[in-house]
């Protein structure tokens, strides 16, 4: 690999988020990157038919990336890549494409650019790697979910009304655009039915263990409504609509 003189040189590991298309050869490669965290990138002659870097940059790829600066241009340059682990073959499965979907999107909407996050990064690996080996959407989903909001400092409280902070008792509510849950005296006119505070139990415990000890010893167990409840939040916090949330409640 030549490296063109006086250009700093940044080798990372990285995700693949999304591509679109540069022109005629190129590709833009949104990326999560395990060091300096959310970036974008040209990759020179991606889209070349016989180019055998374009199929590196399949949605979810893991990659390790040389990455340049490029002077007095916003995006930067990767010039080369080798591939860690594919996470492409799994999409073959619609639920599982519309997952790896909801994954990109909600993870360039929340983290910032250019702003490292390593917790984030291995929070990702880890769900796709859950992904692929059970081949069960809403458990890793919702410990992307739960963490993600952890993470950003957004995580509800499982136990107190977000509105007057009184104990919620044994249900929880929430409804469109809510950052928390809220008591029965707080519920909103559109509030879902209430969370029981067991299932809000059972979540926070099963997301304080590794993903994959969670997905090889215990039952699925109902954990599916408070991971709808945490997309809802995170939905608020994206500010505006994310186009997969719909889809995913089709797939439950
Ligand atoms: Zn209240």
């Amino acid at each position: 690999m030549r490296v063109p003189v006086g250009m700093p040189l940044r080798e990372s590991e990285a995700i693949v988020l999304r591509t679109t298309r540069l022109g005629e050869a190129d590709k833009i490669v949104s990326l999560l990157t395990r060091q300096w965290g959310r970036l974008r990138a040209v990759a020179a002659g991606a889209r070349r038919p016989k180019s055998r870097w374009g199929a590196l940059f399949e949605p979810m790829t893991h990659l390790r990336a040389w990455i340049f600066e490029r002077e007095n241009r916003d995006l930067l340059r990767m010039n080369s890549a080798d591939l860690i682990e594919s996470f492409f073959d799994m999409q073959k499965e619609y639920r599982i494409q519309v997952a790896t979907n909801y994954l990109g999107e909600v993870t360039e909407r929340l983290l910032p650019e250019r702003e490292a996050n390593e917790r984030a990064f291995r929070l990702l690996v880890a769900v796709l790697k859950g992904l692929k080996v059970s081949g069960e959407v809403n458990r890793p989903l919702g410990y992307f979910d739960y963490w993600m909001l952890k993470l950003g400092g957004f995580l509800p409280d499982f136990e107190r009304c977000h509105n007057c902070g009184r104990d919620m008792g044994q249900g929880a509510f929430y409804g469109p655009g809510s950052e928390g849950l809220v008591c029965r005296d707080c519920k909103p006119p559109a509030a879902a039915s209430p969370l029981p505070k067991n299932d809000l139990r059972t979540m926070a415990l099963a997301c304080s263990q590794p993903l994959d000890k969670w997905l090889r010893t215990q039952r699925v167990g109902d954990s599916i409504r408070v991971r709808l409840f945490l997309e809802e939040v995170i939905r608020t916090h994206a500010e505006r609509e994310l186009v997969t949330v719909g889809m995913l409640k089709e797939e439950g």
